[in-house]
């Protein structure tokens, strides 16, 4: 037998959040955000809940080649668009949408002579300072996108950086007053803006996170109250029980002392399942369906809770990391980080299943 520990994937959960950012952003259109190969969930295993949107975001040319082997006939759209030349020779017949946020893109654009123009998106800097043309330089690389042969449409676009926790009117306002009198689908906003800055809707939205359930913001109470569903349970089982007597220690550098007679249930799950070592004493876990707590160090392979609220909790008994009752956003932020990076950097080794009943027809008619 395998150890017991696998990653559960919801397509139902993908596909009902889905259904909400159309609900909160109603009059535009949705990229689905799916590159880090849906941010861990696998792009192959969650293709089937994204029929309902209107194209897919990535980064990589592989995964947006995978993308139109799936079947995928909607636009594409690569985020960080080409890096070479040659890459435009896979963006044509796979009829790519690209972000051109610099000078030398264009140039390659210039060079090129692909079968068919290709559709871009025009990125600009309106305060993030990573990728984009300055709002002073904006209008220039725009008309010189608009004589480009090879450049079919132009969409302007731009990116927040802090849509989670602060106000993005500074960075709206630089783009509308640069943008105001030129033609083009507009598309600003991430998950966060999505959920909080209805003003940055516009035609297309560009929602990640949110798709598999987890924190704009990294932060679970961020999103109470929003009826997100968690993508991805990361469970797994008790495979040894220990009882603590007062003054007792457990696990690496002997960081939790029991204070009173405990037991203390051993799960088969560690950082090398992609669990974060940095977990602190007290980070949730759901055990036997009652929510407990870790205690000790997590170690490469297991990690300890306290079963003291779980007495009937014993060999065997199932776990959740993650999921449905506790957010990824519940474990990454004492952890020191966001549900994002938990996602993503889910380890290869750790099994993964997905609900086989949810792609059932009968789930896809179903109302939100
Ligand atoms: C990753 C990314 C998004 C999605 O961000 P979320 O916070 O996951 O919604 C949107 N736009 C761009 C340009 C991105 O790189």
């Amino acid at each position: 037998m395998p150890r017991p520990i696998a990653a559960r994937i919801h397509l139902d959960a993908i596909r009902h959040n889905l259904q909400l950012v159309k609900r909160t952003a109603p009059t535009s259109r949705v990229w689905s955000v799916i590159k880090a190969n849906a941010y861990g969930h696998g792009i192959e295993r969650i293709y089937p809940a994204l029929a309902e949107a209107d194209g897919i975001a990535l980064l990589d040319l592989d995964e947006a080649v995978r993308v139109r082997e799936l079947g995928w006939n909607r636009p594409v759209l690569l985020l960080e668009g080409v890096f070479e030349p040659d890459d435009l020779a896979v963006a044509d017949p796979y009829r790519l949408t690209v972000s051109v946020h610099c000078d030398e893109q264009l140039d390659m654009l210039a060079a090129a002579r692909p079968r068919e123009p290709i559709d871009i998106q025009l990125k600009m800097n309106s305060g993030m300072n990573r990728l984009g043309f300055r709002p002073a330089d904006y209008e220039r690389a725009w008309l010189r996108a608009s004589r480009i042969e090879a450049i079919a449409s132009i969409g302007l676009m731009t990116h927040f950086a802090n849509a989670d926790d602060g106000a993005i009117d500074w960075q709206v306002d630089a783009f509308d007053a640069v943008t105001r009198h030129l033609p083009g689908t507009r598309s600003l906003s991430n998950s966060a803006a999505v959920l909080w800055h209805p003003r940055a809707h516009r035609d297309w939205v560009r929602p990640g996170t949110i798709l598999y359930g987890a924190s704009p913001s990294g932060c679970a109470r961020h999103i109470e109250g929003i009826p997100l569903r968690a993508a991805m349970t990361l469970e797994s089982r008790i495979i040894g029980v220990q009882t603590l007597q007062p003054g007792e220690t457990t696990g690496y550098g002997r960081t939790f002392t029991a204070d009173r007679p405990m037991r203390i249930g051993v799960v088969a799950c560690g950082y090398a399942d992609g669990y974060p070592r940095h977990a602190p004493a007290g980070t949730p876990v759901r055990v036997a369906g009652v929510r407990t707590q870790l205690v000790g160090r997590v170690s490469m392979d297991m990690l300890t809770v306290d079963l003291t609220p779980c007495a009937a909790a014993g060999m065997g008994a199932p776990v959740e990391l993650w999921g449905e009752h506790i957010r990824v956003d519940e474990v990454a932020e004492p952890s020191g980080t966001i549900g994002y990076e938990l996602l993503c950097a889910l380890a290869r080794r750790v099994r993964v299943r997905c609900d086989t009943a949810d792609v059932t027809a009968e789930r896809l008619a179903q109302p939100v």
